[in-house]
């Protein structure tokens, strides 16, 4: 049989091409193998609004509800608005939770919005945002379909610096919130700031983390690259082919 994981390096790299849509080049021959029917309807789309509410809250103040069983999404989108836990919040226009399915089996996680998405209010909106939609098509994915796209952090680090350790480690209850309430089948993280954060490791370095299924308290977890790595490092983009085709196959076997 073949599969996505018999392409030799030069087909990959001709599949993934620079063009701007990827495609899996084979499909699986028998019926229900190595295929991922998109679920039906698009599921809750959770993103902030426009309206700019006034912060409150002090640095020491937990405004983060623990109880996941409470699924308060609205709860948790005031507490990322209200959010003063860190310096992030000075120059934003405005925080960005996430986008997608809560009740996606996939959950993406990326580093914390940039310029366009500190304009629009929702993740990966701008030229990473195309790659990563594009990204996401080629293995049978779409944007709030199955699929939640959240960041490490949820305001616009400035001049889109990687967020420091405090700054992660301020945010990081949103994102464990999220998870929590989504309860994913599969969490894969883009770029090394998110794996950081949710690994809990001083030193990431992606190449050596690739490839293989981690696990965040208990839900397996993969490293891949970040989107705006591989638009920087196109070259990558055959390794990022594989990690996307080692995601799917991993989240077949989860859901057998
Ligand atoms: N980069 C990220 O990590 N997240 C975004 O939302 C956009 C760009």
């Amino acid at each position: 049989m073949n599969t996505v994981s018999t392409l030799t390096r030069e087909q990959t790299l001709r599949e993934m091409g620079l063009g701007p849509v990827w495609k899996l080049a084979i499909r699986a021959p028998a019926e229900g193998a190595n295929t991922f029917p998109l679920s039906q309807g698009e599921g809750s789309r959770v993103r902030v609004g426009d309206d700019h509410r006034p912060l409150v809250g002090g640095c020491d103040e937990v405004l983060v509800s623990q109880d996941a069983s409470s699924n308060d999404w609205s709860a948790l989108q005031s507490a990322v608005l209200d959010c003063r836990l860190c310096t992030l919040c000075q120059q934003r226009k405005q925080a960005v939770l996430g986008v997608g399915d809560v009740q996606a089996d996939w959950l993406f996680v990326g580093e914390g919005p940039g310029a366009d998405e500190d304009e629009k209010g929702e993740p990966f909106v701008g030229q990473a945002g195309k790659l990563l939609d594009n990204m996401l098509a080629a293995i049978e994915l779409k944007r709030g379909h199955d699929v939640y796209i959240a960041n490490a952090v949820k305001c616009r680090p400035p001049g889109n610096r990687t967020p420091t350790d405090e700054e992660l480690n301020s945010c990081r209850p949103y994102l464990k919130q999220q998870i929590a309430m989504i309860k994913p089948r599969l969490i894969v993280t883009l770029g090394g700031t998110a794996a950081k954060t949710l690994l809990q490791r001083d030193e990431i370095k992606v190449g050596s983390l690739r490839g293989q299924v981690h696990e965040y308290e208990g839900i397996p977890l993969i490293v891949t690259y970040h989107p705006s790595y591989l638009l920087r490092s196109p070259m990558e983009k055959a390794k990022a082919w594989e990690d996307l085709c080692f995601m799917r196959r991993t989240m077949f076997d989860l859901k057998q």
